[in-house]
């Protein structure tokens, strides 16, 4: 069932200089060179609002606010993605650490990485630079 949503999912693949174009230096430096922002810089990480977090590249939806926790960290932090077709996990061995890396699944963007110590249900926690995220409220 999953599979078959990816395979009908349409992967964005542009060239790094089309992204470099196309996005300002801290969002390409981030996401595309898999960079990370300075803890508690990002403007989403206090952000309470109700609403999705879509991909800052390509509006894919990565996140809802619901599985939005206070993780400490500086960084927005999930416990759950949105959809089946949200994030890709990838392990990460740079830095000289073994981490699983999150990416877009559509545009294979960097958003952060995701760690064994998140909230139950899921256990898991999706430490997300703000800058890889785009922010729509909910209307109410
Ligand atoms: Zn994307």
């Amino acid at each position: 069932m999953i599979l078959g949503t990816i395979l009908k999912m349409k992967k964005i693949n542009k060239s790094d200089a089309e992204w470099k174009d196309i996005l300002s230096d801290s969002v390409y430096t981030v996401t595309r060179k898999k960079g990370t922002e300075t803890p508690f810089s990002g403007a989403l990480n206090i952000n309470i609002d109700a609403g999705t977090y879509y991909c800052v590249c390509c509006d894919n939806i990565l996140f809802k606010s619901v599985h939005k926790f206070n993780s400490g960290t500086g960084w927005p932090s999930f416990y759950e993605v949105a959809s089946g077709t949200s994030v890709q996990s990838k392990i990460d061995i740079s830095l000289g650490m073994s981490r699983v890396e999150a990416l877009c699944m559509v545009c294979d963007a960097h958003l952060g990485h995701i760690f064994d110590d998140g909230p139950e249900p899921t256990g898991k926690r999706y430490c997300i630079n703000s800058v890889s995220l785009k922010f729509t409220k909910k209307d109410k």
